[in-house]
């Protein structure tokens, strides 16, 4: 027996035991069975290790052989990853439209093949080099997808360029450039369990844009930030995410599948390589990489899914980009998490969940941010990380949507009351909240208006006094507010209809940018204003209620197209304050 070759001794669901050697590493990967399944180290014990199975473990024996491959889990980089659909551990699941969600066992496929692309050089022989420096660029569907050096190559040192390749059509496993008697490819491998090094983290003070108002205006996310959308089945976390991936500010998505169902993952796989980016005129897929947990892969893939996807966007990231990373939903990763935790016998924490959830959890955010990658020329990329959570019966209490809470930087809690009642995004104001909101003050201010702020606190203010004024109506009665009291609760209820409800599936509605949130916060104002004026002047609030058509009015504002957008605002301000001023000539 060669000495990295082991022994079956023992089987639990995922997780296989067997003898291993003194070389043997924590993470290293496995050969498992005479089907060579893919698996990793997760533990180490005198001489056994305990190897996470990534394929399905029907069949094995013990006595079966092991491998242990010496290498750790990669994932290899470079162009040809935009459009793919990947398993949990990489492999291509097909693209547009050849999907096929099985993968036979043991068959280990590259993520990207060797596939012709135009290589430009951007560098000369005896320029010298480093880790992160740009070679060279090749064009992957609307994207400039750099070549650099390889990070691994010589952590910190500069090296000569001794032959790079003009400019061409080249393979991605040729060599496209020699530095100090090494070979550079366009592609390039790397462990997706290690976090690629950047520069410089730089501070998160720009918003990544969803286009969702309620988000953007309340509880804004930065470029780089991380949030989390908890919410009951049903309350809209599948469909705030693909929206989030149609429309959010970003180069690229990410999107990483946990369904709950089998079914829901196969919705994605089949609607969005349909999807356009009209913005980009581009199809979405075209800036997307979608990770699916397949049928036939147990769930130990869950757990490396995420690594996987975290690695693809720091690569990104590290070309300049803007990659957003979106899991639906890490609450199924937790659960892989707590099975193969289980199967180790570790000791359970809270709900069987291992103790250590909370700083796995951390650790992947921690790849996440906005910095000054290694390398030139200089430029910044930026990851950030937007996570489903699906509570159990809706319970916020629970562990997962606890570290969620702990370590997220926005809260974007879904209501099952207001999904109920088909109030859509079902984002609960009062219990949502953004620790980047006041650092992003400064950019709303300089970018769309000085006004942003207080129109952003005027909101808030109208929707707090709403919701206390309808406690005090259903103990009081209406007739025991006031007329400006009555029309603060109809405001109220105008917001909700005209500003936090935002139907995902109508072609205009779907996509607000900041300036036209901004121009509708200003109508509401404007509105407020008006109203109150003809109030303080002796006009009751039902004269004015019984013949005005607040609600259908902005509705139909709600929808209308982006051109001459601020002309209907106008025109509807101007037939407002005619039809008020009527009620004072009266
Ligand atoms: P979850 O993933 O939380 O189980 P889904 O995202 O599947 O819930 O949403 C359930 C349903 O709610 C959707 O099929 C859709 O009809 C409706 N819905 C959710 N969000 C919106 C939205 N922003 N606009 C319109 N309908 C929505």
């Amino acid at each position: 027996m060669q000495n990295n070759e082991g022994q079956i001794k023992g089987i639990s669901g995922s997780v296989v035991t067997s003898r291993c050697f003194p070389n043997t590493s924590i993470y290293e990967v496995a050969r498992v069975g005479n089907e060579r399944l893919l698996g990793e180290v997760v533990r180490l014990r005198k001489d056994m290790a305990d190897i996470q199975v990534y394929e399905d473990t029907t069949g094995l024996r013990v006595g079966d052989p092991v491998t242990f491959t010496g290498e750790l889990l990669s994932v290899k980089l470079g162009p040809g990853l935009l459009g793919q659909v990947l398993d949990g551990i990489g492999r291509p699941l097909g693209k547009l439209g050849k999907i096929s969600p099985y993968v036979s066992k043991g068959i280990h496929i590259d993520t990207i093949g060797d596939e012709i692309w135009s290589f430009k050089p951007r560098r000369h022989k005896g320029d010298h080099v480093g880790p992160g420096d740009i070679l060279g660029e090749v064009k992957e569907k609307g994207l400039t997808h750099m070549i650099m050096v390889p990070l691994s190559a010589n952590a910190e040192s500069q090296q000569e360029i001794a032959w790079i390749a003009p400019s061409g059509e080249y393979s991605s496993g040729d060599t496209i450039c020699e530095i100090n008697g090494r070979a550079v490819k366009m592609h390039q491998k790397w462990n997706v369990r290690i976090p690629r090094k950047a520069g410089k983290k730089l501070d998160l003070n720009r918003p990544l844009i969803t286009g969702t108002r309620v988000l953007d205006v309340f509880f804004p996310l930065a470029l780089g930030g991380t949030a989390v959308i908890p919410g009951g089945f049903g309350t809209g976390k599948t469909v705030t995410q693909q929206s989030i991936a149609r429309w959010a500010d970003v180069d690229i998505v990410i999107y990483i599948g946990c369904g709950e169902r089998g079914n829901e993952m196969t919705e994605v796989l089949e609607e969005f390589p349909t999807l356009k980016d009209i913005r980009k005129g581009i199809l979405l897929i075209d800036r997307m990489i979608l990770i699916a947990n397949t049928s036939n892969m147990p769930v130990a893939a869950r757990e490396a899914s995420i690594y996987l996807g975290m690695t693809i966007a720091e690569y990104y990231r590290d070309m300049g980009y803007n990659v957003a990373i979106i899991a639906d939903s890490i609450s199924r990763w937790a659960e892989a998490l707590r099975e193969i935790s289980g199967r180790l016998e570790e000791m359970p924490g809270e709900e069987g969940y291992p103790a250590y959830l909370a700083s796995r959890l951390a650790g992947y955010y921690e790849r996440s941010g906005n910095v000054i990658p290694l390398g030139s020329p200089e430029r910044t990329g930026s990851i950030s990380v937007i996570n489903a959570i699906s509570p159990p019966g809706g319970d916020f209490s629970e562990p997962v949507t606890q570290a969620g809470l702990r370590l997220s930087g926005c809260f974007w809690a879904l209501d099952k009351a207001l999904a109920r009642k088909r109030h859509f995004p079902s984002v609960n104001w009062a219990q949502s909240y953004s620790l980047y909101i006041e650092t992003l003050d400064d950019y709303f201010g300089q970018h769309i208006s000085e006004e942003w702020i207080p129109l952003r606190e005027f909101a808030l203010g109208v929707l707090h006094e709403g919701k206390t004024l309808q406690e005090t109506v259903q103990i009081v009665g209406r007739d025991g507010i006031t007329e400006e009291e009555k029309w603060t609760l109809k405001l109220a209820e105008l917001f909700d209809i005209f500003y936090l409800q935002q139907n995902a599936f109508d072609i205009i509605d779907a996509y607000c940018d900041p300036t036209r949130q901004f121009m509708m916060l200003k109508t509401l104002k404007i509105l407020d204003e008006e109203v109150k004026r003809a109030l303080y002047s002796g006009v009751l609030f039902e004269q004015i209620d019984s013949k005005l058509s607040f609600a259908r009015d902005l509705m139909d504002l709600r929808i209308k197209e982006n051109e001459a957008y601020e002309e209907s605002l106008n025109s509807y301000i101007t037939e407002l304050k005619n039809n008020l001023s009527n009620f004072l000539a009266v």
